[in-house]
C-alpha cells in the first residue's frame, strides 16, 4: 500500500488552508470576537467582492449552491405543474430544487465533447418549459450563446448553474469577455469546500444584473423579511453564515491565482496525456475558458484505470457515475436506458484526475506515469 505521504488526494483542502492560514485564522477570530454570526458586515463585504470578481451587478450570499438554485426558481415563480429543463449529466443538486418547487425536471442530453447541455437537444425539448438551467460543467461554460438563442426564441428564462465555474469566461463573437453568471437572469454559485472557491462548510451565492430580482432574492433567503419581524413574503432560511463569508473573503483574494494554476496544470495534463491509450482529453474550447474545477478524461477502460490509480494512492474519482434520468430518485419520471445516450456514455466513461492549485509538478508527473503504466500493461 502507498504510504500516506505518497497519497495524492482529489483536492487538498489542507494545503489551501495552510497557504493562507494566518489571514484566515484572523478573519474567523474577528467574527468570533464581534459575535455578529448572522448577517454580519463580512457577508455584505463578501457579496461586494464576489460581484466585482464575477463582473456582476449584484451578489447575494446563500446557505449553499443548492439553496441558490432553489431561491432563483422560487423568485422566478416556478411552481407545481411547471417543468424545468436541466442537463442529465450533472450533480443531482441541479435538479432537486426543481422538485422542491413541486415542478418536474425535464432531462436534456449533453454534448459529447464537453458534457454540457446540448443546445440542439434543448431545442427539441424546450417547448412548454418554465425555465432552463444549463450547467458550466467541470468549470467550462456551457454553450451559452446557442442556449440563450434557443431559450430566447422559446421565451423561456435561463438560470446558470455556475457551482463549478467561479471566474470561467465566455468570449463573445464581438470579442468581449463575459464571466460565468452574466449570461442569464441569475447564476447559482456554490462555495462547498472542494469548489474553486470553497468555504469551511456549506455556503453559496447568486449573481444577477437585475436589481429587482436581487431584492427579491434578499427577501427570500431571509424569511421574506425587510426588517426584523416584518415579513414581505414567505421566505426561507438560506443565509450565508458570517464566519463562512469571512473565510471566503480571504480565499477570494487568491482565486485568480488558483484558477490560473488550474489552467496551467490542465495544459500540462493535456500535453502529457494526449494520445495515451484510448484517452479523450478535455476539448479545447477557446471561446469558453474553463477554470478546471475538475480535469475529466474519458476512456473505455474507466473502471480498471480508476482501480489502478487508487491502488497507487492516487484518488481519482467519477463525476458522475449515473445520469440523472436513470437515478432511483427520479425513477417515477419513467425515463429508460437509451433515452439520453450521450449522458449515459459520459457516466460510463468519465474519470476525474486529481487537480488542485497546490499540486506539485512531481505529483502531476506521478499521476501521468501511472496512467501511462496502466495503458502500457493493457
Ligand atoms: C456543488 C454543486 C451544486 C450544489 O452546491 P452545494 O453548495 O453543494 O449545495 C450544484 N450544482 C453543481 C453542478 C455542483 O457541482
Amino acid at each position: 500500500m502507498p504510504t500516506n505521504a505518497n497519497r495524492i488526494p482529489l483536492v487538498d483542502l489542507r494545503a489551501a488552508y495552510l497557504r493562507q492560514k494566518d489571514e484566515i485564522d484572523a478573519a474567523m477570530q474577528a467574527v468570533v470576537d464581534n459575535t455578529r454570526f448572522i448577517q454580519g458586515r463580512e457577508v455584505a463585504e463578501l457579496e461586494e467582492a464576489f460581484a466585482a470578481f464575477s463582473g456582476s451587478g449584484h451578489a447575494i450570499g446563500t446557505g449553499s449552491g443548492t439553496a441558490s438554485i432553489h431561491l432563483c426558481l422560487a423568485a422566478a415563480g416556478v411552481g407545481p405543474g411547471d417543468e424545468v429543463a436541466v442537463p442529465a449529466h450533472t450533480f443531482i443538486a441541479t435538479a432537486e430544487p426543481v422538485t422542491w418547487r413541486g415542478a418536474t425536471p425535464r432531462f436534456i442530453d449533453v454534448d459529447p465533447d464537453t458534457g454540457c447541455m446540448d443546445p440542439d437537444a434543448l431545442k427539441a425539448g424546450i417547448d412548454g418549459a418554465k425555465a432552463v438551467i444549463p450547467v458550466h460543467l467541470y468549470g467550462r461554460p456551457a454553450d451559452m450563446e446557442a442556449i440563450t438563442s434557443v431559450a430566447t426564441a422559446a421565451g423561456v428564462p435561463v438560470f446558470e448553474d455556475a457551482a463549478q465555474a467561479h471566474g470561467a469566461e465566455v468570449v463573445n463573437a464581438d470579442g468581449t469577455v463575459v464571466r460565468a453568471g452574466n449570461y442569464s437572469v441569475a447564476a447559482a454559485f456554490s462555495f462547498y469546500p472542494g469548489k474553486n472557491l470553497g468555504a469551511f462548510g456549506d455556503a453559496g451565492a447568486i449573481t444577477t444584473n437585475d436589481e429587482e430580482f436581487a431584492a427579491t432574492l434578499r427577501f427570500l433567503r431571509d424569511h421574506g423579511s425587510v426588517r426584523k419581524y416584518e415579513h414581505m413574503m414567505v421566505g426561507f432560511a438560506d443565509r450565508l453564515d458570517t464566519l463562512q463569508a469571512a473565510v471566503l473573503a480571504v480565499k477570494l483574494t487568491t482565486l485568480e491565482w488558483c484558477n490560473q494554476r488550474r489552467r496551467e496544470l490542465a495544459a500540462a495534463f493535456d500535453a502529457s496525456l494526449r494520445g495515451v491509450g484510448d484517452l479523450t482529453i478535455p476539448p479545447a474550447t477557446p471561446n469558453r475558458r474553463s477554470v478546471y474545477h475538475l480535469y475529466v478524461v474519458r476512456t473505455g477502460h474507466r473502471d480498471a484505470l480508476l482501480a489502478h490509480l487508487r491502488a497507487a494512492g492516487i484518488e481519482a474519482s467519477i463525476h458522475y457515475p449515473y445520469p440523472l434520468h436513470l437515478q432511483p430518485a427520479y425513477a417515477s419520471l419513467g425515463y429508460r436506458r437509451g433515452d439520453l445516450p450521450q449522458a449515459e456514455a459520459w457516466a460510463a466513461e468519465c474519470l476525474s484526475l486529481p487537480l488542485y492549485p497546490e499540486m506539485t509538478a512531481q505529483q502531476q508527473e506521478r499521476i501521468v506515469a501511472e496512467v501511462a503504466a496502466f495503458f502500457d500493461k493493457a
